[in-house]
């Protein structure tokens, strides 16, 4: 893949017409804007048809139909989020060349009109804000870690990103369990909510059978266990198994003989997460008689090790976002920072910007899921901007090598 640094950028494409460079697929600046928006219009609404499926999902619980239509409105404004950003970039670029710039440059290029359209964040309501800035914060500091990695300074491993997962999850559910007693807890989406911290004592307990009064939860420890690694391991294959066959939906047959043992990976990462996490609690319960929240701290990091069965970056780093989310919350809480700043948005904004700007400019590190996002939401205008980026560059590198 060819990277757009910086000189080569300027060099190659910063006297460019706008329609050899931002909207290859016609020659009109209002058709090029008209057609975008069509595209992100059907792409936006795909998108988040998926996103609300995975949510419904996670839950596990059967939405009413009041939920339903809440659930509907939910999706709408949604895909209104998406297709405005998705739509705004081409519209941004030809504004901005005609008005403020008569060149094309490596930052005003794709930073800034990202940056501006991230303000469309505010169609969402104030709580998914709030998750759809943790998705990219830690989206961005995947970019980071790729960025590290790529240039050999901090070179990513299993090993390594599992320590991570173990340690951020540790933290993360230890906070969770103090959390559960705050009414104003922030939204989190992970893969469970820890119950709250049992005001129960009793008696330590020997063997396996029944349950401590200590533990958090009704009925015996080992139903407790196993029906909560159950249900996660199946929404894992669940979830594998719609990646695999909703592609190749017009192809069943195909779609089924693609299925594999190595479907099973995800759904042994989230039946082992809960699983290990939730022996561990019992058995700090039924040992000692009385529940803690500090049991989160060596439940979620042994709970850590199910992420070797199916490593990758983003869920490595995500529970130390979610960690800095809640820390940060507090920080609102507390007063230390007033709530009438739109700190969320503004980092939203900035995120995006650095994000999406990775994805023309230095697509080997950017995180795949940016490159799917944006592909999914233009319905792939967006990877044709991209290779009228590159072709730009490597014609001009033809030429004056
Ligand atoms: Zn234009
Ligand atoms: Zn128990």
């Amino acid at each position: 893949m060819v990277e757009a640094s910086k000189h080569w950028f300027q060099k190659a494409c910063s006297s460019s017409d706008c329609h050899t460079l931002i909207h290859p697929w016609t020659y009109k600046c209002s058709d090029a804007s008209s057609m975008m928006l069509m595209s992100c219009i059907k792409g936006s609404y795909k998108f988040y048809a998926m996103v609300y499926l995975i949510q419904i999902l996670m839950r596990g619980k059967k939405l009413g139909k009041k939920e339903m239509i809440e659930q509907f409105k939910l999706y709408l404004k949604s895909g209104i989020f998406g297709l405005t950003v998705g739509s705004s970039f081409v519209t941004l670029n030809c504004i901005f060349r005609k008005l403020f710039f008569s060149q094309f440059n490596y930052y005003t290029t794709v930073l800034l009109p990202c940056t501006v359209s991230g303000v469309a964040v505010y169609f969402e309501p104030p709580y998914r804000r709030v998750m759809v800035v943790n998705l990219f914060v830690n989206l961005v500091f995947e970019y980071w870690a790729r960025t590290l990695d790529h240039m050999g300074w901090l070179r990513r491993s299993v090993g390594r990103e599992t320590l991570i997962f173990m340690l951020g999850s540790s933290a993360l559910f230890y906070l969770m369990r103090l959390e559960r007693e705050n009414p104003k807890r922030t939204p989190l989406f992970w893969f469970f909510t820890p119950p709250r911290v049992s005001k129960e004592v009793g008696e330590p307990i020997q063997g396996i059978e029944g349950k401590s009064p200590a533990c958090p939860h009704k009925g015996p420890c080992l139903n407790y266990i196993f029906r909560g690694a159950a249900q996660l391991f199946g929404v894992g294959c669940l979830m594998t198994i719609l990646r695999t066959i909703v592609p190749r939906i017009l192809t069943p047959a195909k779609a089924l003989k693609s299925l594999n043992l190595s479907h099973l990976k995800l759904g042994l990462f989230f039946g082992g997460y809960i699983g290990i996490y939730r022996l561990v609690i019992c058995l700090l319960c039924r040992k000692n008689g009385r529940d803690s929240a500090l049991y989160a701290l060596p439940a979620g990091f042994l709970a850590g090790i199910a992420f070797k069965a199916s490593p990758s970056t983003p869920i490595a780093l995500a529970p130390v976002t979610s960690t800095l989310q809640i820390l940060f919350s507090w920080l609102y809480q507390n007063g230390t920072i007033p709530t009438n700043w739109p700190l969320v948005e503004l980092l939203y904004c900035i995120c995006q910007g650095l994000l999406f700007h990775a994805r023309v400019m230095h697509e080997d590190v950017c995180p795949r899921y940016i490159v799917n996002l944006m592909r999914t939401v233009t319905s792939k205008k967006a990877d044709e901007i991209q290779h009228s980026f590159i072709q730009k560059i490597l014609r001009y590198k033809d030429l004056y090598p």
